[in-house]
């Protein structure tokens, strides 16, 4: 093939274009023979070597419609087509292993049409009756590499990939490393099976997030190139020559079914999972067994939004039909069983071509790096702008202008940069590095100490103004009404307002002098504007962007004051005492309220009417602005007031902390009837003594 990824690309517009049923045949015979020599090639990237360079979603895109063409004209269909194979061929550097059986793949099911209509299909090949039930058992597809077990007597013999299904690879060293696989099987297990003579045990290798992102954290430290992908990590760590690399990636392993077995087998697929479990090995905590298939549309409905809840990546779920006669008696096609079926999650990944990189000035000022991409549809939504978070993260990933990259859009998650695909280089890629200045004030950028971002430091910055401005006025902060991210731009681009505490001073006159103002619209605008004024002390200290203070932290902040004037002169000290509150995010707080600029910012707002104390529906959890925060109490003796317990409470509620012995740490020991040795140490320390009417006075400040 002369250039493997424009043909890929052509033959994807083509197959996006087009269905298979318009295709005539003098056509299908031509790209029956396109597809299949492009699908092998890609199949060997993928299989043999790991390093796939085009999405799965594209690949399946067009293994379908290879599959649906040959499906019209049986007679293109080649002896090596990749529809009839599975994986590939084994690669030498291992021994190469014969499976005593076939390691199939599996049909797909892109939709809950196409899920159904397999139940049926597998109905009515078992010749059901209407009332007759099809218990399933339904498993996370786990999007890791096959691996098949041997056990001899209980201990592990041999571990091998699946290869193309007939022939794998002898990776039984590599597989002994990964924790989650018994080199033994568990002689104590209480299970009517037992430990067969011999039986395959079969499974999915695979990374978890945690252990991935762990072994890219060390790779960024010691300044080599990060991975991109999970799954094609943990196939090539498995694939390693040296055991002691595949060891420290930490893999791990779920068992989900068996091979041959010598012995009593199993009669079903959910037996199968508990004898497994029984016997030592990882069993996916998920799998179910139902009876009905609406509840196995509903399962895989439910996981395809709760995926990223998990430590390790599904791009599925396997459904199975539970009882083993009657998978015997359904059967396989050529490369899958017809007991089974993939029900495949909408793509999120895909590949494109990294055009460019903006950076963008956020309102505290971050710069953020911006891919601009050439437009890509992933799950039905057209991406052209990706995230690429940060310096550090181009860097480690190697990430070079004019790149074919990973694309992935999860959720409502901004799309993000996964990384670039290294085997698609062409040598014309440029690598990048961040401006030196502002691109919006000219200031010149500063990276602080342990952080990962840039700034722009420069408080008069426009750019920054603007997305502050746009952040300000936001539902989750002080929520305008009428006040969208256009009109904040034009308020700040038309010179009416330098500072947020303008939009408070603005009056008709002024609103009407702007471009598309009506009477009505600027009337909405000023209602909108003034009926913020009454927002929570949290909103308010979300609204203003502080770095690092989003809506549960200002909230948390507003809880332990009494009004935004308290947090002028907290020193970082005593706001870590806030629970949730940790250091950097308290520097951040206390510097922000040390400018003069910010606290006349403050004081403007009390002035112009914006309430900036805490309302009573916002609770005091916590009294950061009382005499006894930051300060180590002991409480010593029998109050009148209140119990001790109860005077505890009151202590740290206030901020203060509580200790039972006295020391040179302790700040006061409180002091009540009969008090014991406590009093008598604490004077001999120098600890302030402290009476209960003179507690009581700290205490209500
Ligand atoms: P598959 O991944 O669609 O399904 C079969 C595999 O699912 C099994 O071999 C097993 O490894 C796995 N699996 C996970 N959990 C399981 C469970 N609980 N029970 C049973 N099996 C479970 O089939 P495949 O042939 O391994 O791979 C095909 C996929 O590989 C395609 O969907 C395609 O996206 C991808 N691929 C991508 C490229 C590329 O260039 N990007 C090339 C080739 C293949």
């Amino acid at each position: 093939m002369t250039d493997p990824l424009s043909t890929t690309q052509a033959l994807s517009e083509k197959v996006k274009a087009v269905s298979p049923n318009d295709v005539s045949r003098d056509e299908a015979e031509r790209l029956v023979v396109e597809l299949s020599d492009t699908l092998s090639f890609h199949a060997d990237r993928y299989y043999a070597q790991d390093a796939p360079i085009i999405s799965d979603a594209e690949y399946d895109r067009l293994f379908h419609f290879l599959k649906d063409l040959e499906g019209q004209y049986p007679e293109l269909r080649r002896g090596d087509s990749p529809t009839l194979r599975i994986g590939t061929d084994p690669i030498s550097a291992f021994e190469k292993v014969e499976h005593p059986e076939r390691l199939l793949s599996l049909s797909n099911a892109f939709d809950s049409d196409a899920l159904v209509a397999w139940y049926e299909r597998c109905r009515k090949g078992l010749e059901l009756g209407e009332t007759d039930i099809l218990p399933t058992t339904v498993e996370l597809k786990i999007d890791g590499l096959a691996v098949a077990l041997t056990y001899d007597e209980g201990i592990l013999v041999r571990g091998a990939t699946r290869g193309n299904g007939r022939i794998g690879e002898d990776v039984t060293d590599n597989l002994r490393t990964v924790s989650s696989i018994p080199l033994l099987l568990r002689s104590e297990s209480e299970h009517e099976i037992g430990i067969p003579s011999r039986v395959e045990v079969r499974g999915e290798v695979y990374f978890r997030r945690t252990a991935f992102d762990r072994l890219n954290a060390g790779l960024a430290e010691a300044g080599e190139k990060t991975y991109a992908n999970p799954r094609n990590t943990a196939a090539g760590s498995l694939r390693q020559l040296d055991s002691r690399i595949t060891a420290k990636r930490d893999l791990s392993f779920f068992a989900y079914s068996i091979g041959p077995i010598n012995g009593r087998a199993p009669t079903s697929q959910s037996e199968i999972l508990t004898w497994l479990g029984s016997m030592g090995f990882s069993i996916n905590e998920h799998a179910t067994r139902f009876e009905d298939i609406s509840e196995v549309v509903s399962f895989c409905e439910s996981w395809t939004d709760q995926r990223d809840s998990l430590d390790y990546e599904i791009d599925g779920v396997v459904v199975k039909v539970d009882s083993i006669s009657s998978q015997d008696d359904l059967g396989r096609i050529a490369n899958a069983p017809r007991w089974a079926v993939a029900y495949k999650f909408p793509a999120r990944e895909e590949t494109t071509v990294l055009v460019d990189i903006v950076i963008n000035v956020g309102r505290t000022g971050m710069i953020t790096p911006e891919a601009v991409l050439d437009p890509v549809e992933i799950g039905g939504v057209t991406v052209s702008q990706a995230t690429l978070h940060n310096a550090d993260y181009i860097r480690d990933r190697d990430i070079r202008i004019g790149d074919r990259v990973i694309v992935k859009r999860a959720g409502d998650v901004i799309p993000q940069v996964i990384g670039p695909v290294e085997g698609a280089r062409t040598g014309n890629e440029v690598s990048w590095s961040m401006p030196k200045i502002c691109p919006v004030c000219e200031t010149s950028l500063e990276r602080l100490e342990g952080e990962a971002d840039y700034y722009c430091v420069a408080s008069d910055c426009p750019a920054q103004f603007i997305r502050l401005l746009e952040h300000f006025a936001s539902r989750s902060a002080m929520d305008i009404d009428g006040m969208g991210s256009k009109l904040a731009v034009q308020l700040a681009e038309s010179g009416l307002i330098q500072t947020l505490d303008a939009l408070y001073r603005l009056d008709a006159d002024r609103v009407g002098t702007l471009e598309r103002f009506g009477e009505k619209k600027v009337a909405n605008l000023l209602a909108g504007i003034s009926g913020s004024k009454n927002r929570t002390l949290g909103r308010l200290l979300f609204a203003v962007g502080i770095r690092h203070v989003g809506q549960t932290t200002a909230e948390l902040v507003a809880s332990s004051v009494h009004s935004a004037l308290d947090l002028f002169d907290m020193s970082p000290e005593l706001l870590v005492e806030i629970e949730g509150i940790g250091e950097i995010i308290a520097e951040s707080i206390s510097e922000w309220f040390s400018l003069e600029h910010n606290r006349t910012l403050i004081e403007n707002f009390e002035q112009l009417g914006v309430n900036i104390t805490r309302l009573e529906s916002e609770s005091l959890s916590f009294d950061a602005t009382s005499a006894v925060s930051g300060n180590t109490f002991v409480v010593t003796g029998t109050l009148e007031s209140m119990g001790r317990k109860d005077a505890q409470d009151e202590i740290k509620k206030r901020g203060g902390k509580v200790a039972s012995r006295v020391s040179g740490k302790t700040d006061f020991v409180v002091v009540g009837e009969n008090p014991g040795s406590k009093a008598a140490k604490a004077s001999e320390l120098g600890v302030q003594i402290l009476n209960e009417e003179e507690f009581l006075k700290l205490l209500n400040g």
